[in-house]
């Protein structure tokens, strides 16, 4: 028999006064993300705020994690990652961009691609460097640079297809500048990279020392016949970048939280030294069948029908709502204009939409430094038929 100690009699609860410490991030809180997604939860909203799909991992992969898992594969894998993977990885480079990465010494796998960019980032960036950061910017750039001692230098994507204005980007360029970021397919726009933009990038980057982090984590899902102009696939290019990726978004799982790195042998020199400290290594059964499953091409050769399929139902859905639809070249994520509707600012409509409407969103000034607000949210369409249906119902309905 067990004795349960009751510890509230020996040890009242009390209140503890925490000491105080210097915030490294004063001017940060809780991501958008979080807190879209606490509160579609908490008003029982539709959540297409946060960006992940409501539908199933493939239940091969899962069968495959319980196969690593039970047949004693659950201790550290290496620190790089799991070889097979790595080996996986650098074949599918080859195939898809034409691009050659060494397994032993320019792979590493990561805990999502989250990692990847803090220690990218970190590798990189010394006190007083700036970087260049494209706005709309994902979240977790800025904070990284900062952290680091870096200056984000900002460039605003050109509205409403979102593209860059290279001469803006001559511009922004000083002695001080060490980092290029990009992430195409972007999110939140859905803008993908064009063989003029590579152009214009070889040309900004050729005799200089600029260095590039690519987030590519939208890879396979590009659409209308527009190709992903991976910066693997272009070798003057690749030598100054960290392409960086993620295994949640191609297989429906960003809960497993895998992603990696493909950079030059120096380069991955360097951001092993950080990745050792950050996690040390990642998941291993999730690995070993991540590096299994990859030989099924038809997974990520189709995923891009997949969600084309998604955006088009989504769109014919919310045929007769008053929002205006911004183009949506790649990514999951639709941008949808209410300027008709509200003069709100997109961060009070996007609160009201889920609290009175149901449906959770995110705003799109939040990827902006100043706040920019064009009265622009940001839908996921990653979701099952019925959920894009009932939210488009639910959007529709909204009155003036
Ligand atoms: N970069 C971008 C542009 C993303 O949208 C995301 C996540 N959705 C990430 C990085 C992070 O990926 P992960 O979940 O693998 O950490
Ligand atoms: N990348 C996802 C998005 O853009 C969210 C990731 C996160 O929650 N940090 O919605």
């Amino acid at each position: 028999m067990t004795t349960r100690t009751n510890l509230s009699d020996s040890n009242p609860p009390r209140k503890i006064t925490a000491m105080k410490i210097e915030s490294k991030l004063p001017d940060v809180g809780m991501t958008i993300f979080s807190v879209m997604t606490k509160l579609a939860n908490d008003n029982n909203a539709i959540n297409l705020s946060q960006g992940f799909p409501d539908f199933d991992v493939p239940a091969e992969l899962v069968a495959l994690v319980e196969k690593y898992m039970r047949t004693g594969h659950n201790q550290y894998a290496p620190m790089q990652g799991v070889l097979m993977l790595r080996e996986k990885i650098a074949k599918k480079a080859q195939e898809l961009y034409g691009a050659t990465y060494d397994p032993a010494t320019e792979i590493t796998v990561t805990s999502g691609a989250t990692e990847a960019l803090f220690a990218a980032i970190t590798a990189v960036v010394q006190p007083g460097d700036e970087v260049i950061v494209f706005e709309p910017a994902y979240d977790s750039y800025v904070p990284t640079i900062r952290l680091n001692g870096g200056v984000p230098v900002y460039v605003k994507l050109k509205f409403p297809d979102y593209h860059i204005d290279w001469d803006e980007i001559r511009a922004a360029i000083s002695s001080k500048t060490k980092l290029l970021i990009l992430n195409f397919p972007h999110n939140p726009t859905g803008a993908v990279l064009s063989k003029e933009d590579i152009s214009e990038l070889k040309q900004i980057t050729q005799n200089s020392n600029l260095l590039m982090i690519s987030d590519e984590v939208y890879e396979h899902i590009v659409f209308d016949g527009y190709q992903h102009e991976s910066l693997c696939r272009y070798p003057e290019l690749a030598l100054r970048s960290f392409v960086i990726n993620s295994f949640g978004k191609t297989y429906h799982a960003t809960g497993w939280k895998i992603g990696y790195c493909l950079a030059p042998a120096p380069f991955s020199k360097e951001f092993q030294k950080i990745h050792q400290f950050l996690t040390f290594a990642s998941n291993t059964p999730v690995q070993l069948a991540y590096a299994e499953f990859m030989e099924n091409k038809a997974v990520f050769v189709n995923l891009s029908r997949f969600y084309q399929d998604k955006r088009d139902k989504f769109l014919s859905f919310l045929k007769g709502s008053r929002l205006k639809v911004l183009p949506c070249r790649g990514t999951y994520f639709q941008m949808l204009d209410y300027s008709l509707i509200s003069g709100e600012s997109d961060v009070e409509f996007s609160k009201l939409m889920t609290v009175e409407h149901g449906v959770a969103s995110i705003p799109l000034s939040v990827f902006y430094h100043q706040n920019d607000d064009h009265k622009v949210l940001r839908f996921c369409f990653a979701k099952r038929d019925e959920t894009l249906k009932k939210a488009a119902e639910q959007i529709s309905a909204i009155q003036a």
